[in-house]
């Protein structure tokens, strides 16, 4: 039987096992787009399935993207730069150029210096040892850049494929349906949703007789708030529209949760602004320090949620980590789910999150 993919996800599909990737009952194959089962209850009753393949399937499916001349475009969430940059790419694409595109940007204010943020993508890629040919910002969401971007892809791929790599999330079904969208006008080809792992296979989209735009499958970072809350959780933690950062006049000894998910202690310092850019839809609660404990014992999946009374138990305990910040406007960034700016002048401040789930520290990026 001739190999059929996929107009989902791109993953192989089969007729046998109905457990295994890529599963489609045999009356389907006589459709015009074929979707694998999985592919088909996302789009049809918006409902995810999970597939079994392990992360080392993954990591050899992108790999081979190594032996194979083309331009890489790095796809990562502007919201979650730590948590979506590919660390191992140099190792992945081999000596194939890459561009790193950040993508969400009409999730920042719209204060944020764009300039500003592109330099530092390009700082964060040195320090990584990444050689970029150039960098650039885009929302696949609103098209903002994009034809910018699409012009530039043309050129630098010189005739040659495109693969588009990211981690699960970043948004890489969404940019590729409106590459599709601008070059063939078909909507949706491609299943996008708030659940990380959707993408599973290659899908090839041609750009022109013999050269392809390749969708790799997602990278999947397992140190992400997805995999730890519920899809109505997910939804929220995930911001749809422009943030609008909350601004709280803290004084030492006084304590915000973020829903009951992470949590800042202000210890020690002048009293300060907390600037916290979050979800919209994400409750921030502040309290003192010497009540946080009790209120999170007493309160947690009801007043501070998400978590969901329902999924507590996924979640792993917060673990504490104390920063001893020195001088310059600082963010403290809980990766996935959003970040503190504070002035960081001479203060202390001890920060929680879930177990597995880093929180960094940056020169304050707005
Ligand atoms: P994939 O796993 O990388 O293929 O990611 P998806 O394309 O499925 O997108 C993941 C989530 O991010 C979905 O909820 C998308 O709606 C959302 N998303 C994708 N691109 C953008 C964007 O440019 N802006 C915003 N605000 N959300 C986006």
């Amino acid at each position: 039987m001739e190999e059929i993919y996929c107009q989902g996800c791109g993953v192989a599909i089969q007729t046998l096992d109905p457990n295994k990737m890529g599963f489609t009952p045999a009356s389907s194959l006589k459709n015009e787009d074929v979707l694998c089962k999985r592919c088909f209850r996302l789009k049809h009753y918006n409902e995810i399935q999970d597939v079994s393949i392990s992360d080392d399937q993954f990591f050899d499916m992108v790999a081979s993207i190594q032996n194979k001349a083309g331009l890489v475009v790095h796809l990562i969430d502007i919201f979650d730069v730590n948590g979506s940059f590919i660390q191992s790419l140099p190792r992945i694409v081999g000596n194939n150029p890459i561009i790193l595109v950040g993508n969400k940007v009409d999730l920042l204010p719209k204060s944020t210096n764009l300039q500003k943020l592109n330099q530092w993508l390009r700082s964060v890629a040195k320090e990584a040892g990444l050689k970029l040919l150039d960098v650039f910002l885009i929302s696949s969401i609103k098209g903002h850049g994009m034809e910018e971007l699409t012009e530039a892809i043309e050129q630098y791929r010189a005739e040659q494929n495109v693969y588009v790599v990211g981690t699960t999330n970043v948004g890489k079904s969404t940019f590729i349906n409106q590459m599709i969208k601008q070059s063939v006008g078909v909507q949706d080809a491609i299943t996008t949703s708030y659940f990380p792992g959707t993408t599973l296979g290659f899908i090839k989209i041609p750009l022109d007789h013999d050269t392809y735009m390749i969708d790799t499958p997602g990278i999947v970072n397992r140190r992400q708030f997805a995999h730890f809350v519920s899809p109505r959780d997910l939804k929220m933690i995930n911001p749809k529209k422009e943030i609008k950062p909350r601004v709280y006049q803290l004084n030492e000894k006084q304590t915000l949760f973020f829903g009951g998910l992470a949590r800042i202690d202000f210890l020690k310092g002048d009293k300060d602004s907390f600037i916290c850019y979050f979800s919209n839809e994400l409750p921030i609660h502040r309290t003192k320090l010497e009540k946080a404990d009790e209120l999170y014992a007493n309160h947690v999946g009801e007043m501070l949620s998400p978590p969901d009374k329902d999924t507590i138990a996924q979640l792993p305990d917060l673990e504490k980590q104390t920063f001893k910040l020195k001088s310059g406007k600082t963010d403290v960034v809980f990766s996935g789910l959003g970040w503190v700016s504070v002035s960081g002048d001479n203060m202390t401040v001890n920060v929680y999150s879930p177990k597995g789930i880093p929180v960094t520290i940056r020169k304050a990026l707005i």
